[in-house]
């Protein structure tokens, strides 16, 4: 809220609601009673929740759809589980590379994804390869200061430089792999060549593991992550090289609508059902359909219940969220038809804006919205 932080004053009660985005000083008695009635509500949905955390996310008419969580640590994985995650979608490890004095070495990272991997217990576990840079820097790094990070030195790019940083990172991945069920999935990626790099960093990694008598999995996915645009639009030229698309839209929106996603005075902008970011979403599961690879989403708009039905329509394999969300989007596709959801994508695949894209599906579900 920037400035308007000091228009605040000292002592004063304050509502903030998350969920809208709204914060409320000196709410009057109406409103403190309506937020007071609003948290038990919440309370009482947590039980209902809770009962639906071991139900798979299926359409009536029987199509499932995996739901996931992100995590930042392996300690989030116990949390995830309980709210009925059905594995892990995004390990953000640039986590495990952040608060510490230098580069964590292969065996300090293989550690961490170890028991990420084991507490999964079978399930998938995405491990995202260091996503620095951008929004998300590292002192130790050295990084030069630059005119515009989003676009510039950063994870991928990186990695595909600082060999002495990638190679442990993959090394420490593939040895985790013998512990349960782990996927590896790039960053930042515009070009088949970057992946065709990274293949070739997988094969030497195998070769150094071997040479180093190190176990390791042979069985470990490598994927994607689309959030540039440039992948979106040559997703039918990636898909051939990768085992999965997880499309992150926190980036995709920014990139696609020239909107920084750290800008509170041009939120409004940031709008993930405009009807060009929807385009790159649909071609992008569809690249992955037709090269028979899966397609998932690890941005936050896979923790949306109404943009979940149309990438249901779109047929979306998987979506990854922060784990409090997972119950909402179970019960909105528990509640909906493939056929419902089709119809509805070709709805508002009609229309011009974002806008009037949400409200249409806010009118259209609300009787299935719990919330
Ligand atoms: C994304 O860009 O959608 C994403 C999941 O990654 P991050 O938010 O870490 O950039
Ligand atoms: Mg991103």
């Amino acid at each position: 809220i920037g400035e308007k932080l000091a228009e605040i004053p000292d002592g004063a009660l304050v509502i903030i609601d998350g969920e809208r985005g709204d914060i409320l000083v000196r709410p009057d008695e109406v409103t403190l009673a309506g937020y007071r009635e609003k948290i038990k509500h919440q309370e009482e949905r947590k039980a209902y929740y809770a009962e639906l955390a071991p139900l798979p996310a299926v359409t009536t008419d029987g199509v499932r759809v995996e739901l996931c969580a992100n995590i930042g640590n392996h300690m989030d994985v116990d949390a995830a589980l309980t709210y009925g995650a059905e594995g892990v979608g995004l390990f953000r490890s640039e986590f495990v590379f952040m608060g510490k004095q230098d580069i964590p070495t292969e065996d300090d990272q293989f550690k961490a994804y170890k028991e990420a991997v084991e507490k999964c217990g079978g399930k998938i576990c995405v491990i995202r390869t260091m996503d620095i840079g951008g929004d998300k820097p590292l002192p130790y790094l050295n990084i030069d200061p630059e005119e515009n990070p989003f676009l510039g030195y950063r994870a991928l790019r990186i990695s595909l430089d600082r060999h002495d940083l990638f190679l442990p990172q993959i090394k420490a991945i593939l040895r985790a792999g013998l512990y349960g069920k782990a996927a590896m999935m790039v960053p930042m990626v515009i070009s088949v060549s970057e992946i065709q790099r990274v293949q070739k960093l997988v094969e030497q990694a195998k070769v150094e593991l071997a040479h180093e008598g190190k176990e390791y999995s042979d069985d470990v996915q490598v994927g994607i992550m689309v959030e540039t645009p440039a992948a979106a639009v040559v997703s039918p030229l990636l898909a051939p090289y990768v085992d999965f698309f997880s499309i992150g839209t926190n980036d995709l929106i920014q990139y696609t609508l020239a909107v920084d996603r750290g800008n509170a005075q041009i939120a409004h902008l940031y709008n993930p059902f405009n009807p060009a970011v929807l385009r790159l979403i649909r071609r992008t599961i569809k690249s992955a359909r037709e090269a028979g690879i899966w397609a998932g989403m690890c941005g936050e708009m896979a923790s949306d219940p109404y943009a979940a039905v149309l990438l249901l329509g779109m047929g979306i394999s998987e979506l990854s969220m922060s784990a409090p969300s997972i119950p909402r989007v179970k019960e909105m596709i528990r509640s909906v038809t493939m056929e419902q959801a089709k119809q509805l994508l070709d709805d508002v695949m009609k229309m011009e804006h974002g806008v009037d894209i949400r409200a249409y599906m806010h009118k259209t579900l609300e009787a299935s919205d719990a919330s």
